[in-house]
């Protein structure tokens, strides 16, 4: 996103991404209000709604006493009142296509950035690897946007303070059948017995997570693939028949959670920015929209900088400043969820139902305050803009 808001504003840039496609590692296909908001105000809108998606605009958990909706996004002032699930390999391959019709931008895939470039105590650039050898890159600014165990940050010798989420996650894909289970949202979840169970719909088959207490893999692996297919009908009973698709450990992957801030995210020449900023734990489906609004804000406070050839250690601790306190108040809001309610799901030993707490049951029914948290998560504790 960072690429193409320069590219667009005639700022040179080459994006370097590892891997030779985007279809490799799973994060996150939640496009929300906030998202879309911004891709409205590049155009891009009606193109990212034409990809394959589904719409959700508020959960229906099964609780002890009866459905429950903790949120409805219905109600929000936007033009986009719900989240668009996205494959998120769609999503790049559109945001790089577009990128492309500008003659300022380069897509290097395959190219694994290994070392930065410094001089005069300034980073100059990185030194790359692609099947062809070492190759260098010299930029007036990088920027590291390589995600949660960020090379750049670490060869940058940033360290980032971490939190530490109770879980981490299995992704796999369960096959829709002909009798298959309703999913009002196109969405299912639930827990018991210490394990969280949810997935939603993606046309051709369901994406599917199963949560887990950190640290739990080895012993649930030792119970072979048949113990994962008890626990996740104990569950969802429903899939019992979705699951003896699961044959073997290779079709599950294990997604490790991390979730950190870094206290100062830039050096000389070099700004950190969406996780390798701030890795965002998955609850609330919130990371890709937060590093996309810091590559919002980056481009509009950088672009003028750069095109005039003098980017200052002030402007990108102008970034820092504006972006670090939204983070901060969402990933403290994500503890607290981690806290009071994964973690709690996590623990729990018997069958048991969700039970909502009254004082929550009463809040999402004051009309002046139940739309507060819904309206943060999806339109971001700042509204964000493009400069054009
Ligand atoms: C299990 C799990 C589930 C999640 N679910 C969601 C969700 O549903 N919705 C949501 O919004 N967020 C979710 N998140 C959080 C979300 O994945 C991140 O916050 C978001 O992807 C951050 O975007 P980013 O661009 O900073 O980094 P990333 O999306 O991680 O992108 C970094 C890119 O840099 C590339 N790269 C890495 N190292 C190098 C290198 N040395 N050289 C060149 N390229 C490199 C990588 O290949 C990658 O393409 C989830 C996170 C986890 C762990």
């Amino acid at each position: 996103m960072l690429a193409l808001l320069l590219a667009r504003r005639r700022v040179r840039v080459t994006l370097l991404e590892m891997h030779h496609d985007f279809d490799r590692e799973f994060r996150g296909d939640t496009v929300h209000p906030s998202t879309l908001e911004i891709l409205d105000q590049i155009g891009l809108a009606e193109r990212v709604h034409e990809l394959r998606n589904s719409k959700i605009s508020g959960p229906t958990l099964q609780t002890t006493r009866g459905p429950f909706t903790p949120f409805d996004l219905r109600r929000l002032k936007t033009k986009y009142p719900y989240i668009l699930m996205v494959h998120q390999k769609d999503l790049l391959a559109l945001l790089t296509e577009e990128a492309k019709k500008y003659p300022y931008f380069q897509l290097l895939m395959g190219a694994n950035v290994t070392d930065l470039i410094r001089e005069d105590g300034a980073v100059r650039g990185v030194r790359y690897q692609t099947d062809d050898g070492v190759h260098e890159l010299r930029a007036l600014l990088t920027v590291g946007a390589d995600g949660r165990f960020s090379r750049v940050r670490h060869l940058a010798g940033i360290d980032p303070v971490r939190t530490s989420p109770p879980m981490d996650v299995l992704w796999f894909r369960l096959p829709h059948l002909n009798e298959d289970i309703d999913a009002p949202g196109g969405a299912f979840g639930g827990f018991a017995r210490g394990h969280i169970v949810g997935g939603f719909d993606r046309r051709d088959y369901w994406q599917a997570a199963f949560v887990i207490a950190k640290g739990s893999y080895p012993s649930l692996r030792a119970e072979g693939i048949e113990g994962l297919r008890r626990h996740i009908v104990q569950i969802e009973p429903r899939l019992a028949k979705h699951v003896e698709s699961l044959a073997d450990w290779q079709q599950v992957s294990l997604l490790s959670v991390e979730s950190s801030c870094c206290l100062q995210w830039y050096l000389p020449g070099l700004l950190l920015i969406g996780d390798a900023a701030h890795a965002m734990s998955p609850v609330g489906g919130l990371g890709i929209n937060y590093a996309i609004q810091d590559a919002v804000v980056a481009a509009n406070l950088l672009t003028v900088p750069i095109l005039d050839g003098y980017v200052t250690i002030d402007h990108l601790k102008a970034v820092q400043r504006k972006r670090q306190w939204p983070v901060r108040i969402i990933q403290a809001l994500q503890t607290q969820l981690q806290k009071r309610v994964i973690a709690t799901a996590l623990r729990a030993e018997e069958q048991q139902g969700l039970s909502i707490p009254w004082f929550v049951r009463a809040f999402t029914r004051i009309p002046l305050l139940r739309d507060i948290p819904p309206r943060i998560m999806a339109l971001g504790v700042v509204r964000v803009r493009v400069k054009n």
